[in-house]
């Protein structure tokens, strides 16, 4: 594979001139050499960042984005939107689910992330039984992974209970719902299928402590465990005030203090939507090394609350931003709407990195980088030797960054306009995007629309 070459990159040791990387076969870098010459290389266009991991979704949404901003009878809230969302659901044949994946990975890798962690939950038909492929649509998630480029965290989730204690689960939940052994064949086919991979990573999802049991989490866990024992567990935690208040009747405390209590909780999980937790659960994650997923516009359109984010960051907590429900499919939107939280709440500007002349855009960039890739449970998000050839270029004659020293970019971006600035994308050594296009962009446009249609018929 030809080298590639950048005028400006941003290294961990922060911006760097006239960079040269040299990547392997399997699309990993194997050095990184500052003050280099472009001879023979591949000329990156423009100012070079890391790939950003989008730590959770749930691609199938990305299709019913928009169809839940009709007032109901009575409040509309998280629960009345799953309603919508479980009559949705019941519509996706195999065929849906990969054609909507690959629209969404297509936007994301458009926008500048280079990884996503799909935490996967439809696994049987639509009547419940499961496929004659175990791994049906799991295998659809994989194949839009692949058309689309983007690196995959594949978390395929176990989900039991319609609420804490093991009620049973409702109609709705069918497609979702797996026994112990099935689960652990799924998961077991996966690991050892992608074993080596180094697109595609394998870990687990168990649902929320609302969907799984104390003991169903312990097998799960151990099951990894056997597989792989550095392998990502993602948790949805917190993200509902009455799943907080459920949990406390069911077990006496809260799920953050309960997880923390029960599960050997460290950087390897990824607890998503701890929305509503107290000051001593915060400190508590945050001393744990997990990462906590934030989806600031699922969030904000779920109406789920506001995650304490400063107090997170001042007790050294880790985190990311997912795009989860894909109303948004922009890393820019949700960095920008976790720090305008912020603001809105505290009444300041720059408020979630106080020291005078730091940049806020670089910090939360930074951190989200890191935390990402730490869910992500696989080598990327840096650009230094071993780790993933996963590039974001800008365009630096965008009106939004034209002039810009590279030091005032993020901010740039993060924070001017609409417009998206991604130039160029390279993930694992392969160029997915140029000039704005994606290589396979027209026709997962054109799959997406066919599904769309039928879907929204
Ligand atoms: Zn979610």
């Amino acid at each position: 594979m030809p080298d590639f070459f950048a005028s400006d990159a941003l290294l961990p040791t922060g911006w760097a001139r006239d960079v040269r990387f040299a990547v392997d076969a399997r699309g990993d870098l194997v050095s990184v050499a500052a003050g280099a010459t472009a001879d023979g290389a591949e000329r990156l266009a423009g100012p070079v960042l890391p790939g950003l991991a989008d730590l959770h979704s749930h691609a199938f949404q990305r299709a019913m984005a928009g169809l839940g901003e009709r007032a109901g009878p009575q409040g509309d809230n998280f629960w009345s939107w799953r309603d919508i969302m479980y009559r949705f659901i019941r519509r996706l044949a195999p065929r849906d689910v990969e054609a909507v994946a690959t629209q969404l990975y297509v936007e994301l890798v458009r926008h500048g992330f280079t990884s996503v962690c799909e935490f996967h939950y439809v696994h049987n038909d639509p009547d419940g039984e499961r496929y004659d492929v175990p791994t049906e649509l799991s295998d659809r998630i994989v194949a839009a992974s692949a058309a689309s480029g983007i690196g995959l965290t594949l978390l395929p989730v176990l989900y039991q209970a319609s609420g804490f204690g093991g009620t049973a689960p409702n109609d709705g939940q069918k497609r979702f719902v797996l026994d112990d052994d099935s689960y652990a064949d799924l998961v077991e086919r996966l690991v050892r299928r992608h074993r080596g991979d180094p697109q595609v990573c394998v870990g687990i999802a168990p649902h929320s402590l609302r969907a799984v049991t104390p003991p169903a989490l312990k097998a799960a866990l151990a099951m990894l465990d056997r597989l792989d024992a550095d392998a990502p567990v993602h948790i949805h935690i917190a993200e509902q005030p009455k799943e907080v208040a459920d949990c406390k009747v069911w077990s006496g405390t809260t799920p953050v203090d309960w997880l923390l209590a029960n599960a050997p909780v460290d950087r390897r999980w990824c607890l998503v939507h701890a929305t509503h937790v107290t000051p001593a659960e915060v400190d508590a994650m945050a001393k744990r090394h997990a990462v906590v997923g934030i989806c600031p516009a699922t969030e904000a359109n779920l109406g789920d609350g506001l995650f304490p984010f400063g107090d997170f960051l001042k007790a050294g907590g880790v985190f990311g931003v997912g795009t989860d429900s894909n109303v948004s499919t922009s890393p820019v939107e949700e960095l920008r709407w976790l720090d305008y939280g912020q603001r809105l709440v505290h009444l300041g500007r720059n408020v979630t990195h106080r020291p005078e002349g730091a940049s806020t855009g670089a910090f939360l960039f930074e951190r989200a980088r890191a935390g990402g890739a730490q869910a992500a449970g696989r080598r990327t998000g840096a650009l230094t030797p071993g780790y993933r050839a996963d590039f974001v270029v800008l365009d630096d004659g965008h009106p939004a960054l034209v002039g810009r020293a590279p030091e005032t970019l993020v901010d740039a971006w993060l924070y001017c306009g609409n417009a998206n600035p991604v130039r160029d994308v390279v993930v694992g050594g392969q160029w997915v995007v140029r000039e704005g296009h994606h290589r396979h962009g027209e026709q997962a446009a054109a799959d997406f629309a066919k599904t769309a249609r039928k879907l929204l018929a």
